[in-house]
């Protein structure tokens, strides 16, 4: 394999850029890298295709694909990579290097689309057919860069050096039809390798192209511009992702996304229903089950139900039968800004007929809810269409055969509260699936000392796809020199990361210091801010008594800002001048130090998870649906610092209390002080709050007039602090002091961060597709051999 793989290299770099290895630059080598390997898989790509096309399969439906870097990621699962290595070390290339020179593939936000990802990475490995269906956006998730402490975002050019990794399949492309403009949908199909497997499933993008790329005639009289408006109109559509939806247009921009993505893909899938099973749609639901990642895919519903009436002449109850055995809903969230809803005039303006469809479904179900006897305003909860508004999330439900929450806690909020009505409308529909991380990427990939050691004690790699073999470790829980092996790489990965960020931000930490990492999306319940408050209040102790016990600590942050998301701005802002004030404070600055680290991504987290002493997931309680960045610290070896959130909740009775910092008010508390709730008693009670709080008004920070530090400000005083920081914050406090005592005890240390990698083993996203597969897709796996 390693000469075959030699030969292909050169003879890539000799037809994609005629050069050789000695000139070539290490783009050009890892895109022809890249192309070399997809050379040995494809027929292994094709086999798998053919097989999973016998029986039924599922397709994930997602706007958002957050996969980083594939190259990596793909020699570990081709079991490649240490012989690849060493080819590359003959030719003097280092392959590290290569794999740096790679683009993140970002066409997704944070959570929900890295998901998807692990989704895919799993589902291959567990050999569960399964297809992928999303948008090749040209460009992904912005780029983030720090001026002066501001956020300031770049476009990401991903595919400026092309994507290697993808394969454009121009004769399955499809027509879109908007009301007024037909689009091209253009299939790119990315492989996703199995981990020691011969099964490659698909992940399928689509681009939208025009139909004409350019009026010959409208050129040929001289107006060039107006030559190519209609490829423009066409190419915004998959342009980026999520675009700013201030605006009526951005509005219609993001609903044209959605529809572009959903009637694509449902095409694809009825065309190769076709070619393989004939026409009798009644049979649909034998071979096809359909995953809707949160409500951004839910037109699919009335786009197969349009499909299958206009155009295969199906009847519409048959055509809704259909459907509802079809659909299966994840919700990711409870936030209310976070349930879409669209303007009935938005979807009478793009695509009329697929109003008149859910106006359809709408109807059907007030007569259905009418004869159970439920009251006009219960009626209006569960209504589709409602004040002029299409509530994606009631379609979702009520025509999908499964709903799923993503962790214990958020489904019972969801069975309890949120959805409680639809609950018990239709109990037997709700379902948890506790998310998961792929071992691949976020522990075999981005920490292979850690996988050495534990392929040594355990005996074979077998662990990396049958992660609940974690849990055999724990006799080695006491064992003094398997923990010090342990710990010294956990030091090993801590040093790789102070190097990289001294390296790319010029910034010096102290790798014998905590590691105390908060990554993850800027939002206000995630509550960075809280951090940075207590970070704010640790400062000022210091400076009033300068021997106080604390360990060194380097408190870390990655985490963009939606651009049209002030507040969040505003708290970027401000720990980057929390950051500051330490930095220029000699007292200070050698025990604590904060770092911002810049545009915060999938190859980033790879570098910060492994080197954490603590994971800190500080969300309102009942907030955070799940989390999974919880999940990639703990199998690293970090305790969670965190509050009975999401995961956490599970994540504490895996590992034990007893290995993790727990801390706030829970959900049941919360519920019990609504409406009694008052910050500002808080913060004139408490003098460490009122002193940091103050912090933001009394001229210690200079927002240089933007008005950030007001607004954050009139967040937590004026608007009653709606994510309760200041609630939480002396319980924050002490559980810092937990950590403090527990850290200066290495030994015990240790063996805290050993048994979180220990009992880490049920978040593998292996096991949660193997749910979705036995218990909503009825589907089982089937091997390439
Ligand atoms: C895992 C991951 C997330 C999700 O983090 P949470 O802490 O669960 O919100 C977001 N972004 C990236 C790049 C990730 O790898």
């Amino acid at each position: 394999m390693k000469e075959l793989i030699k030969e292909g290299l050169k003879r890539q770099l000799k037809i994609k850029y005629g050069t050789d290895i000695e000139h070539a630059n290490k783009g050009e080598i890892f895109s022809s890298l890249s192309t070399a390997l997809m050379e040995t898989i494809i027929d292994d790509w094709n086999n798998t295709t053919d097989i999973y096309r016998e029986r039924k399969q599922a397709f994930y439906l997602s706007a958002e694909y957050l996969m980083g870097r594939a190259l990596g990621n793909n020699l570990i699962s081709l079991k490649l990579y240490d012989e690849v290595k060493e080819l590359l070390e003959e030719l003097n290339v280092d392959l590290n290097a290569i794999e740096e020179a790679e683009e993140d593939a970002a066409l997704g936000n944070g959570g929900l689309g890295r998901l998807a990802a692990c989704f895919m990475d799993s589902a291959a490995t567990m050999e569960i057919p399964l297809r992928g269906y999303g948008i090749r956006y040209s460009n992904g998730l912005f780029k983030q860069n720090f001026k002066n402490g501001f956020q300031y975002e770049t476009a990401d050019n991903w595919l400026t050096y092309g994507d290697p990794w993808s394969i454009r399949r121009e004769k399955e492309k499809v027509i879109v039809h908007f009301n007024g403009m037909d689009v091209y949908a253009v299939p790119y199909d990315t492989p996703i390798i199995g981990y020691d497997s011969k099964n490659i499933n698909t992940l399928r993008l689509w681009k939208c192209e025009p139909i004409e790329s350019f009026d010959f005639n409208v050129f040929n009289s001289g107006r060039f511009d107006d030559s190519v408006l209609l490829k423009n109109k066409a190419e915004h559509i998959s342009r980026v992702l999520y675009p700013n939806d201030d605006t009526r247009e951005g509005k219609l921009l993001r609903l044209k996304q959605q529809y572009f993505l959903v009637s694509a893909s449902i095409q694809d899938i009825i065309k190769e229903f076709e070619n393989l099973h004939g026409t009798d749609y009644s049979e649909l639901p034998k071979y096809v089950a359909i995953q809707l990642n949160d409500t951004h895919p839910v037109l699919g519903i009335p786009e197969l139900i349009r499909i299958l009436v206009d155009e295969k002449q199906v009847k519409i109850d048959k055509a809704i039968e259909i459907a509802e055995k079809i659909f299966a809903y994840t919700n990711h969230t409870i936030l209310a800004e976070a349930l879409e809803k669209w303007n009935v005039e938005f979807i009478e303006e793009l695509f009329p007929r697929i109003l008149e469809i859910i106006e359809e479904i709408d109807l059907r179900f007030i007569k259905e809810l009418v004869e159970k006897g439920y009251s006009k305003e219960e009626i209006n909860e569960f209504r589709i269409i409602n004040d002029k508004q299409v509530r994606m999330a009631n379609l979702a439900i009520h025509i999908g055969f499964a709903v799923n929450g993503v962790a214990k806690l958020h489904t019972d909020i969801l069975k309890d509260i949120e959805l409680h009505n639809w609950y018990e409308l239709y109990p037997d529909k709700f379902q948890n699936k506790t998310n998961g991380i792929t071992p691949r990427r976020w522990i075999r990939l981005c920490n292979k000392e850690l996988s050495s050691f534990i392929t040594e004690l355990i005996g074979d790699e077998s662990w990396v796809k049958d992660l609940s073999k974690l849990k055999t470790l724990e006799k080695y829980a006491d064992d003094k020199k398997v923990l010090d092996r342990f710990m010294i790489i956990k030091k090993e990965k801590k040093v790789q990361l102070a190097k990289y960020i001294k390296e790319t931000s010029g910034i010096d930490i102290n790798p014998d210091s905590l590691f105390d990492i908060q990554v993850k999306r800027l939002h206000e319940y995630k509550r960075q801010l809280l951090n940075t408050l207590y970070v704010l209040d640790l400062y000022y102790r210091i400076k009033e008594n300068p021997s106080l016990d604390i360990p060194k600590i380097t408190f870390i942050y990655g985490a963009k800002a939606f651009p049209g998301y002030r507040r969040a701005k505003a708290i970027i802002k401000f720990t980057n001048d929390v950051a500051n004030l330490i930095d220029n404070d000699p007292v200070v600055k050698d025990k604590i130090k904060v770092v911002f680290v810049e545009n915060y991504r999938v190859s980033y987290a790879e570098k910060l998870f492994p080197a954490a002493d603590i994971s800190k997931q500080i969300s309102t309680a009942g907030k955070e649906a799940s989390g999974t960045g919880n999940m990639k610290f703990m199998l690293n070896g970090a305790p969670t610092f965190g509050t009975m959130d999401g995961a956490n909740v599970e994540i504490v009775r895996e590992s034990g209390e007893e290995n993790n910092f727990i801390f706030g008010l829970t959900v049941e508390e919360i519920e019990n002080i609504r409406g009694k709730y008052s910050s500002k008693e808080y913060y004139e009670k408490n003098k460490d709050i009122k002193r940091v709080v103050d912090s933001l008004i009394d001229g210690t920070f200079n927002d240089e007039g933007t008005g950030f530090y007001k607004e954050l400000y009139k967040s937590l005083i004026e608007e009653n602090d709606q994510y309760l920081l200041l609630a939480d914050f002396e319980a924050f406090k002490l559980a810092e002091e937990r950590v403090f005592k527990a850290y200066k005890d290495s030994e015990k240390w240790a063996k805290m961060c050993f048994m979180n990698t220990c009992n880490a083993g049920i978040f593998s996203s292996d096991r949660t597709i193997l749910e979705y597969a036995k218990d909503i897709w009825s589907i089982k796996p089937i091997q390439n051999k």
